[in-house]
């Protein structure tokens, strides 16, 4: 049997209609959710990821502001900016567009950022909060993620977890996020020694690898829960994940497309971060 499909795009859309009352009802109260992007040098992929994020944020009502810096900016002009957002209090949640030049040095950066508008949630701080338990922020993939499965039904709790890749934005945030909510998990990287022995275990699979069609039916137990993280374009211009989508959908319960997938769960999410960061600074003004 064919597996279900979890549509991304759908979910999506019902958790922002929910989020946006939410944003509304702030604005109301004189306190308009803000969230301001910063971009440094003139990236294609950034360029549409950023352009993409404020239309999200025009659609549901945050007020968003793009600060543009070209690829030969100082460090410490970036520093100065964030530092202005910090003390902003129409500014709820602020994001560094990665990746950064490199003359930058990424954890100076984002470090800078206050904790408490750390929407995308790199902060060594927030970093160290999900690991232990206190969750400030959640990352946006990971937190679309568990989404997703509860939305599907999915129980976590108990289940065989395998998660490939260890990325600190993907991989590393979403075995955390699987492990609290009572999963076994299992993360595998590109050293690990026969891939499929650990996938074919699987009762949940989160593959975050940018390697294209890697997961293939053979390497996945019938019934599991496939969620594809992976982007990739392919020489002929389309986007693929990293599951080989057609042959998986056959032997998993349920699959997640790519595109239509992950993806639009992960701008919604960051949606959600900011609102909640407005709700959160009006309880402490
Ligand atoms: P990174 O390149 O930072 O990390 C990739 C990870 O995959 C690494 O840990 C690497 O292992 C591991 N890996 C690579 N090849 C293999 C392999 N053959 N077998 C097992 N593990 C492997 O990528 P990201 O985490 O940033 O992104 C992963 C994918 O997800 C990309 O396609 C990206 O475009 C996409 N993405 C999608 C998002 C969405 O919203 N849907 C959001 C963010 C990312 P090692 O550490 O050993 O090198």
């Amino acid at each position: 049997m064919s597996a279900h499909i979890i549509d991304g795009k759908l979910i999506a859309r019902n958790v922002r209609a929910e989020w946006k009352h939410r944003a509304a009802k702030l604005t109301e109260q004189g306190k308009r959710p803000g969230l301001a992007v910063i971009m440094v040098g003139d990236n294609p992929a950034s360029a549409i990821y950023v352009r993409n994020k404020v239309k999200a944020c025009n659609e549901i009502g945050i007020h968003s502001e793009v600060h543009h810096f070209s690829s030969t900016a100082e460090q410490d002009e970036i520093l100065d900016c964030i530092d202005i957002l910090n003390r902003n209090r129409h500014v709820h949640g602020i994001l560094v567009q990665l990746p950064l030049p490199p003359h930058f040095e990424n954890n100076r950066v984002i470090t800078s950022i206050a904790v408490e508008k750390d929407v995308d949630s790199f902060h060594l701080y927030n970093v160290g909060a999900l690991v232990t338990g206190n969750t400030n922020f959640i990352p946006c993939t990971p937190y679309g993620v568990m989404v997703m499965l509860e939305q599907c039904r999915i129980t976590v709790e108990g289940k065989h977890a395998v998660v490939v890749g260890r990325s600190n934005i993907v991989g590393k945030p979403m075995a955390m996020m699987l492990l609290e909510r009572g999963a076994t998990i299992t993360i595998c990287t590109s050293k690990t020694k026969d891939l499929a022995q650990f996938t074919q275990t699987a009762d949940i699979l989160v593959v975050a690898a940018g390697q294209p069609g890697m997961i293939t039916a053979n390497m996945v137990k019938p019934g599991a829960a496939v969620i594809d993280v992976g982007i990739n374009r392919l020489p002929n211009g389309s986007l693929c994940g990293d599951v080989e989508f057609e042959t998986v959908k056959e032997v998993a319960g349920y699959i997640t497309p790519v595109p239509g997938g992950v993806g639009p769960m992960t701008i919604t999410m960051l949606l959600c971060n900011t609102i909640q960061a407005a709700e959160r600074s009006q309880l402490t003004a």
